[in-house]
């Protein structure tokens, strides 16, 4: 609704540029129907409305997106890196200039509330600036040669057509995380991103276009992800995957890659635990297990899945935590005051509530919250005196649940935190140097917060071990995974 100063009050879900909702797919530069018009609607989180669609692409056309990617591949990895790095700049720019919008796109599709969605929109595009940074420090090496008349040198090269699968938790970010760097290393990239949250993929590759990304360079598709995933495993021409997800469908991909030695990049399921000491500042350990467990309505691959409170800071951490837990605003993510917005479908509210009842059931109460009133909304809940071998500690709950289970000593909470096969990222809070370097180096993960749940930038590699997956995004550590490196021996020197 315009104003008379020009300025706008937009409706909720409406956005300043209506154009950057799409419901077509984009492939070699250009945006696409369906072949048979085949379209996969896309939900309102909050209102359960359909709000968009996305096309449901054929095969062929799937198919397409591979052969366009190809084509792109030489005249991109022989640009020059100045100017890749110059194109993910503008696309940078683009996106922080769009970013409100952006924002109500996430919030549309995915439920999160605006202000966080304003800053998975901040901290997606700081992947792209990053790596157009990246672009121009792909340096190689000369290495002393042990033998005389001989030079070695090692080149660094793109990996070739990548694909990217992600996830709808966050479906902006995941995909920046992926695509910057894979095409400032000079790769181009088939992505597909979640069927529950298409549009905010849609829109990045609307803006990219719009900064000068070559046709062929970045194509996103969309439509039955078992016969995409498919296409993507068997194409000889597609050299690597990258892949945010289940640790169920990330296992299936990597077999499925196997007979072509295919590259792999698995960001799959975690299961943090967040360990409290009785020498924990107790107002940082409430900030941090808020921060850990309840952004995104806990719908984040590194929420705080068990919180384990040493029993000298107990109930002390259990006393505030409540009053902070229960002040915790429900509601539609487009009201400004939000802090809980709704999970994305019906089953998600379905195994945060079969977590809730099990834990219930091994003797844990309930201090806060509780079930669903209906629809997607799902209170803030708090329980306390968990068992240590309830459900929610072996599978990731991916709701607005906290379980705080105690423990006597800091060995015991090293022994409870390691006991999972998952290892993605974990939290520790504590004031005391020896702890925190201890517990720090114990702990099996590939990321630890220590005094802060908030863990994830551009600048760092962000990955698991054990069953949370293979390689690293963001850093310098994720341009490696999008290059090669070739060794040349020079002789006769
Ligand atoms: P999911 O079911 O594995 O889906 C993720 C993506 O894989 C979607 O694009 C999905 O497409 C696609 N997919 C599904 N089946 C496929 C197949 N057979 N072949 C190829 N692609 C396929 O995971 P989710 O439930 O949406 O996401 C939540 C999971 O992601 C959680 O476990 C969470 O921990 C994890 N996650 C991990 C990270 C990390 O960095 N480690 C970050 C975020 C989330 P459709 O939507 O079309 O089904």
């Amino acid at each position: 609704m315009p104003h008379a100063d020009g300025a706008t009050s937009l409706e909720r879900g409406e956005l300043s540029r209506a154009d950057l909702i799409r419901d077509k797919a984009y492939v070699g530069g250009q945006w696409i129907a369906s072949d048979d018009g085949a379209m996969i609607d896309v939900d309102d989180p909050f209102t359960g409305k359909v709000i968009g669609q996305s096309p449901s692409l054929s095969e062929a056309q799937a198919r397409a997106a591979i052969d366009a990617a190809e084509k792109a591949f030489p005249g991109w990895a022989q640009e020059l890196t100045r100017k890749r790095g110059a194109i993910l700049r503008r696309w940078f720019d683009l996106v922080m200039a769009h970013q409100e919008d952006l924002a109500r796109l996430i919030t549309l599709e995915n439920g999160k509330p605006l202000k966080e969605a304003r800053a998975e929109v901040a901290y997606g595009a700081g992947f792209i600036e990053f790596y157009a940074e990246e672009a121009g420090r792909m340096f190689g090496e000369i290495i002393p040669a042990p033998v005389s008349g001989r030079r070695l040198m090692v080149e660094p090269e793109p990996v070739g057509v990548c694909a990217a699968i992600t996830p709808w938790n966050f479906p902006l970010a995941m995909l920046t995380r992926k695509a910057a760097p894979a095409l400032a290393a000079g790769c181009t990239m088939v992505a597909k991103p979640a069927s529950q949250t298409p549009l905010s993929a849609y829109a990045l590759a609307m803006l990219a276009e719009e900064a000068g990304v070559p046709p062929g360079v970045l194509n996103v598709i969309t439509g039955k992800a078992s016969m995409i995933g498919g296409l993507l495993t068997s194409s000889p021409v597609v050299r690597k995957i990258s892949f945010t997800g289940s640790t169920e469908i990330g296992a299936q991909l990597m077999k499925a890659s196997a007979p072509q030695i295919k590259r792999l990049s698995l960001e799959l399921g975690g299961n943090a635990p967040l360990l409290i000491f009785d020498d924990a500042d107790l107002e940082t350990a409430v900030e941090t297990a808020l921060v850990a467990k309840f952004r995104n309505s806990g719908q984040s691959c590194i929420a705080a899945n068990r919180i384990y409170a040493q029993k000298g800071i107990y109930e002390a951490f259990l006393e505030v935590f409540a009053k902070r837990v229960s002040a915790l605003a429900l509601g539609d993510g487009f009201n400004e005051a939000t802090d809980i917005g709704p999970l994305i479908d019906s089953a998600g509210v379905a195994k945060v509530e079969e977590h809730l009842d099990d834990a219930v059931a091994g003797g844990a109460s309930i201090l806060s919250g509780g079930k669903s009133s209906g629809g997607q909304l799902m209170p803030p809940t708090l329980l306390r005196d968990v068992a240590p071998d309830a459900l929610l500690t072996r599978e990731e709950t991916f709701g607005p649940l906290a379980a705080v289970i105690p423990f006597d000593t800091v060995g015991e909470g090293v022994k409870l935190a390691n006991d999972t096969p998952f290892g993605l990222a974990a939290y520790l809070c504590s004031d005391n140097p020896a702890t925190i370097s201890r517990v720090g180096r114990a702990i099996e993960s590939g990321m630890v917060g220590i005094n802060t749940g908030l863990i994830s930038t551009a600048v760092v590699p962000f990955g698991g071990v054990k069953m949370s997956g293979l390689g690293r995004e963001g850093s310098s550590h994720g341009l490696a995974e999008y290059v090669n490196l070739k060794y040349l021996c020079q002789a006769g020197l």
